[in-house]
């Protein structure tokens, strides 16, 4: 057998399912350099960090915890739940639940001290109408400008109490942008100008528009609070401009089952999709389109070793995937059952992962599925904050 000259990558660990390992230092890395963009400390500028999903699927108290070790102070997620969640996690955080208010919800957003935002007039009111019982409670107004998913229209403006919405303590006047990773869309200058119409009538709200890719437009897109998640993962919030910004969080390993030696042509999985001759080896691994490695990467995408790229070979399936290691086994790569072979790292990211799978990296974190065994690096272990009596 062939010694190899460099140190190999992967490592024979006795896993039996794949390896997730996150990277919170490269997290709190990422926020940091996202919170220098917003700039401005001194004049209120704050960055947030948008945890919903479990945190794109890493973990939203590892991350949240870590995040809030860093200083970050404000924490957006989507459901109701979540921010329950996260309130056990982080007493003292803010804490936005982006979809708000369902009817019936108000009393439960108050007694955790989440602040909903506020999505349409009803919202609105079931909010005022809670404060007006239990006292002001602190609440984001969404206002679409262009999203048309979430938010009132700026005409929905004048029929609200703009004193009571404005007497919130806290307030936040908040919007999305539906393009902010086509830096020459021509929406997110109208979005940005109807934004801007809007901010007169609540003088003493904080702003917020940019989203991970929105905070690297223009200056005038950040406003007081940015509100990134895929960056702080590692995803790239500038596609268009190509190079990513971000350090990547997520590696993502898969052991080898088996190594198919070929000693004759034949085909390889479900339907016979793909060929192989022979010499060639095909390696077996332990993840599939249930561990979130999507099926349209059939035959597209590669798992990596020794700084070798092994092309997935035939259809995904559910638990397993098939790989040509031909030629890194030819130039000396060790593979055999229990070696881990890389999915993400590194220099293979969820971008280019999402890319051979036609999707977006979004996706692709937020899919990552439950089977993984998830290693932390860089972790911070609070203790419970003692909750005084009182
Ligand atoms: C999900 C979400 C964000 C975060 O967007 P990224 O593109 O992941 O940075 C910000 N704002 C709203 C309203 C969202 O729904």
């Amino acid at each position: 057998m062939t010694r190899r000259a460099e140190p190999v990558s992967a490592v024979q660990t006795g896993e039996t399912a794949g390896v997730l390992t996150i990277d919170l230092d490269a997290l709190a890395a990422n926020w940091r350099l996202l919170r220098d963009r917003m700039g401005r400390p001194e004049a209120g500028r704050a960055c947030a960090a948008v945890v919903k999903a479990d945190g794109y699927g890493l973990g939203a108290a590892p991350v949240a915890r870590r995040l809030a070790a860093e200083g970050c102070a404000t924490f957006f997620v989507a459901h109701a739940g979540e921010g329950v969640a996260l309130r056990e996690l982080l007493p003292e955080a803010e804490i936005f639940v982006l979809h708000g208010p369902l009817p019936g919800t108000a009393g439960l957003l108050a007694r955790h001290r989440l602040a909903p935002c506020l999505n349409d007039t009803e919202q609105v009111r079931a909010w005022l109408e809670q404060c007006a019982e239990a006292g002001p409670m602190p609440a984001a107004l969404h206002v679409d400008t262009g999203m048309t998913r979430l938010g009132l229209d700026p005409e929905d403006l004048d029929a609200l109490d703009l004193a009571a919405v404005n007497s919130l303590p806290g307030l936040l006047l908040m919007s999305h942008l539906a393009c902010a990773d086509e830096p020459d869309h021509p929406l997110n200058r109208r979005q940005l100008a109807a934004f801007a119409e809007i901010r007169p009538r609540f003088p003493a709200a904080r702003a917020s528009l940019a989203n991970s890719s929105g905070l690297f437009l223009g200056a005038d897109c950040r406003f007081d609070l940015g509100r990134p998640g895929y960056a702080l993962y590692g995803g790239n919030p500038t596609p268009a401009a190509g190079a990513n910004p971000m350090r990547p969080v997520v590696r993502l390993q898969a052991p080898v089952l088996q190594v198919r030696e070929i000693r004759e042509r034949r085909t390889v999985g479900y339907g016979a999709t793909a060929g192989t001759a022979p010499p060639a080896r095909i390696a077996t691994l332990a993840a599939g389109y249930a561990d979130g490695y999507l099926r349209t990467a059939s035959n597209r995408g590669s798992a990596f070793i020794d700084g070798h790229a092994c092309p997935v070979t035939g259809r995904v399936s559910m638990d397993l995937l098939t790989v040509d290691v031909t030629e890194a086994m030819r130039k000396g790569s060790d593979i055999h059952p229990g070696v881990l072979m890389d999915l993400i790292d590194a220099r293979h990211s969820i971008d280019d992962v999402a890319a051979n799978a036609g999707t977006i990296g979004y996706e692709i974190l937020t899919g990552l599925g439950s089977r993984y065994r998830r290693r932390y690096t860089g972790e911070v272990e609070t203790a419970r904050p003692a909750r005084g009596g009182g």
